[in-house]
């Protein structure tokens, strides 16, 4: 295969796993050749090289061999420190770490730590990995946590979280620093919220206590700081925080951050900060769907039944419940609690009709009052196509694809069945419509541009 074939699969690939995506995975690999139908890749690091032949292998196989290329498998790894015999590709499976950036692991103080706590908020003890549910939109966020809890070697710097509110940024978080705690009890761990790194730098500008202040967050090994879009128009506070930052990516120290966006779209974030916080891994927890919700629901009755064995709940309760509290997890929490609240004071077992009863409230907050026909109108303006071809017969890809996102759109924010829907777009068969729904499902996934897209449609139809 020649450069300029493998310049047009990743022309191809962008597009079909999206700018961000395509950016932060496929851009870094190299190419090193092609035999017996094995396409080989280097990656930079381990991580990289795990996540991509996991999630992205199938997609480089299919542009491939769209490009007429005759591959049946990819094959990635990561460059082995030591040359042998002049090819790089030996191992099949990496066992070689990248090489570590600057800092060493563990490297001598030169001063003895000091006693004092740091200031940092409490942890919560619930919000471990242990009760963190793994699902498709918080996949890699979950793994890139896990890779900064073992405390190795620097891989990305900082990790940015993003996500809507109460989809787990926290939890991680803490996650992260309850396992560091246990195995890592050398380095120095600090998290708190951006909120309370202002408040202690105004404190240590009042008390004249600067130095104390900046000699203190120097010296954390492991610095994670919670909704950072606090600190967006706060003036001093962002120029401190970007010194504080810098200093520690300077030593080679972990840095984690979490906000409610990506960092491009804080406002009044100054632009050197942003680019900073974009220069590591930027990972974004997508809304939940629904096999995660039931997933979380269910760890959590399961945790709720071992202390209090009596509990019992009639099958296809929490099925309801994850299809109809779509929200967030805190809420789909708060629900499940209600349900158990319940469930011991009436002493019962909790059916469909009981849980119903019970969650009137948060049902009626979830229903949606939106219509098909607003979701087009949002969905052709988004897209920039107008609203006849949206609803209209063209096969167009840059047609197609905003009409199949107003139809996950029409099938997930309102109660309107298959056929109904189909109705609303022309007259299409319900079958149409679910190929549509599905289609972008499955793309949701990797596309991350996509799921971007759907949020923010999303939430401008539920406003
Ligand atoms: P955020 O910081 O993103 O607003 P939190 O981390 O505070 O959200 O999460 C809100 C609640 O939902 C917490 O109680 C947390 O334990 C729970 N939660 C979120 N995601 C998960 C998950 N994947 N598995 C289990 N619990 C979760
Ligand atoms: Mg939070």
């Amino acid at each position: 295969m020649t450069d300029d074939t493998w310049g047009q699969v990743c022309n191809e690939l962008q597009k079909a796993v999206g700018q961000n995506n395509y950016t932060t995975w496929i851009a870094p690999l190299e190419l090193i050749d092609l035999e017996d139908g094995i396409a080989s890749f280097q990656a930079p690091t381990k991580f990289m090289c795990d996540w991509v032949s996991r999630n992205f292998a199938e997609p480089i196989l299919s542009e491939l061999r769209r490009a007429g290329v005759s591959a049946e498998r990819v094959n990635i790894s990561v460059p082995s420190r030591r040359p042998m015999n002049g090819t790089a590709n030996g191992a099949t499976r990496p066992t070689v770490p990248a090489p570590a950036p600057a800092a060493p692991v563990a490297k001598p103080r030169k001063t003895p730590r000091p006693d004092e706590p740091l200031p940092g908020a409490p942890l919560d003890s619930r919000f471990t990995f242990d009760s963190f549910v793994v699902g498709k939109p918080n996949e890699l966020a979950h793994a890139a946590a896990k890779r900064v809890a073992e405390g190795g070697p620097v891989t990305f710097n900082p990790l940015f979280l993003y996500g809507g509110v109460g989809l787990g940024k926290t939890h991680l978080m803490h996650a992260i620093a309850h396992d560091l705690q246990h195995q890592r009890p050398d380095l120095r761990v600090l998290y708190l919220s951006a909120e309370q790194f202002m408040y202690r730098f105004v404190q240590a500008l009042r008390e004249k206590q600067i130095m104390d202040f900046k000699e203190m967050f120097r010296s954390i090994d492991v610095l994670m700081v919670d909704d950072v879009q606090f600190i967006a128009g706060k003036d001093s506070t962002q120029e401190e925080f970007f010194h504080t930052f810098n200093a520690l990516v300077d030593q080679g120290k972990q840095i984690v951050i979490s906000a409610d966006r990506a960092p491009g779209e804080i406002k009044d974030l100054e632009e050197r900060i942003k680019s900073r916080l974009s220069c590591g891994l930027v990972v974004d927890l997508h809304p939940t769907d629904y096999e995660l919700r039931l997933g979380i629901l269910q760890t959590k009755t399961e945790a709720y039944k071992s202390e209090y064995p009596d509990l019992k709940i009639a099958p296809g309760v929490l099925e309801f419940v994850a299809h109809r509290i779509t929200s967030n997890v805190r809420i789909l929490e708060g629900a499940l609690t209600r349900l158990f609240a319940y469930g011991s004071l009436i002493g019962r077992e909790i059916t469909m009709d009981l849980a119903q009863e019970c969650l009137k409230d948060q049902l009626r907050q979830s229903e949606r009052k939106v219509t098909v026909e607003e979701i087009q109108r949002k969905v052709a303006e988004h897209y920039n196509v107008r609203l006849s071809d949206l609803v209209g017969p063209k096969r167009l890809r840059a047609i197609a694809r905003p009409r199949q996102v107003a139809m996950f759109l029409a099938k997930s924010l309102t109660t309107r069945s298959l056929p109904d829907i189909g109705r609303r777009f022309g007259g299409r068969d319900h079958t149409t419509i679910m190929h549509g729904i599905r289609k972008i499902e499955e793309l949701r996934g990797t596309d991350s541009q996509l799921a971007e897209d759907i949020e923010l449609l999303r939430r401008l139809l539920e406003s």
